[in-house]
């Protein structure tokens, strides 16, 4: 049985008188940042001169540079995206990095695969949401948790673990649930999650039905409703009830549908796909080829993202939304729906 801790179990009094230096601002460094503010807790962010600077002084924090955040920090939480950690933690953090400090991080990635080696005077550890940044901001607000992961990976100064609970319930996900993990486990199965099921097989499981049924002649604003907005519905029940109360509220046919039809789509073959996935994700193989991706400044990840922001699916739904400002409201998209 798993490890867990909740509010009543865990203590902030470690974080206090200590700074956090929150380095990006990006979807989880504007929630971490801003729910550890809401904590009491002292927090800086560290960034580079442009957008999220100014929406960070925006926000009321204290911005400073990668390397000057750094400095001033007891904890330096690195919030880049991952393909850029590497570079900004040679070039601006690690020679800034005290003794006794803590070093931590959302994600196992880069640790896991060394693509950022921390020197061995300072406490090392994770604490990642499992869940969007700004879920983890908006559910924060509402009282609520996303619940999250944390990771001791070195220990120097014996509080380590103790650190990185108190963080985790600073940004709030001791009010769902923490679990302790490694390094590992949490890197593998987070990119396992987002590639077969989260990102990847949801996005590809919604873009084949919709294709299936445009190209069999039907509304592609009748099968957008039914391929993808409803998903969110149906998503909610299983949220709140697992799948047994999503199968209590759809109909029977539904259910009788569920169960029969389901293991055709998702199955055997499906299944030993999805243990490759696993395989390249454990042996570094995805790791290496994504570490390389970015090298190559990014010809396929470029290529495909635009080739998919063109698809059918995308087109109906920018204007069906439009009509529907309830379901648009948080604005997450913003930048890059002007743009596409
Ligand atoms: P984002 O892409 O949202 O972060 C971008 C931020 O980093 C922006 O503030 C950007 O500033 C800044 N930035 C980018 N490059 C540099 C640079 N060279 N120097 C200084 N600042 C820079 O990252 P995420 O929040 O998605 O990911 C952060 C970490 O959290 C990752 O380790 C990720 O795996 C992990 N994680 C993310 C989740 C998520 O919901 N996205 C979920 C769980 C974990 P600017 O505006 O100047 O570009
Ligand atoms: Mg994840
Ligand atoms: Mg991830």
């Amino acid at each position: 049985m798993a490890k867990m801790y909740y509010d009543q179990d865990v203590q902030l009094d470690v974080l206090q008188g200590k700074t956090v230096a929150v380095i990006g601002y990006g979807s989880q460094g504007h929630a971490h940042a801003q729910n550890l503010r809401d904590n009491g807790i002292n927090v800086v962010i560290g960034l580079r001169r442009g957008k999220s600077w100014e929406k960070a002084e925006e926000d009321g924090f204290q911005v400073y540079s990668v390397s000057e955040a750094t400095q001033q920090a007891d904890i330096v939480m690195l919030l880049l995206p991952d393909e850029s950690q590497p570079q900004v933690y040679e070039q601006e953090i690690k020679p800034y990095l005290r003794e006794n400090q803590a070093l931590a991080f959302a994600h196992g990635f880069n640790v896991h695969f060394n693509q950022v080696v921390p020197p061995d005077n300072v406490d090392v550890f994770l604490v990642a949401p499992k869940g969007p940044g700004h879920v983890v901001r908006r559910v924060f607000q509402e009282g609520g948790g996303v619940p999250g992961l944390i990771a001791v990976y070195q220990d120097v100064t014996g509080q380590a673990k103790e650190i990185a609970l108190a963080y985790s319930k600073g940004i709030g996900c001791t009010r769902a649930a923490v679990i302790e993990t490694t390094f590992r486990e949490e890197t593998e199965t987070d990119l396992f999650g987002e590639q077969a099921v989260l990102c990847g097989g949801l996005a590809a499981l919604i873009k084949a039905g919709f294709e299936t049924l445009t190209e069999a002649g039907y509304q592609p604003e009748v099968v957008y409703f039914e391929c993808l907005h409803e998903m969110k519905l149906i998503v909610d029940l299983i949220y709140e009830e697992g799948l047994a109360g999503m199968r209590y509220s759809v109909s029977d046919t539904a259910q009788w549908g569920d169960l029969t039809a389901g293991p055709r789509i998702i199955n055997e073959q499906t299944k030993q796909e999805m243990k490759k996935l696993l395989e390249e994700i454990q042996s570094g193989q995805f790791a290496k080829g994504w570490v390389l991706e970015n090298q190559a400044n990014r010809p396929m990840f470029n290529a495909l993202t635009r080739r998919e922001n063109e698809h059918l699916i995308e087109q109906v739904g920018r204007q069906l939304r439009e009509k529907m400002p309830f379901v648009k409201g948080k604005g997450v998209l913003k930048d890059v729906v002007t743009s596409a």
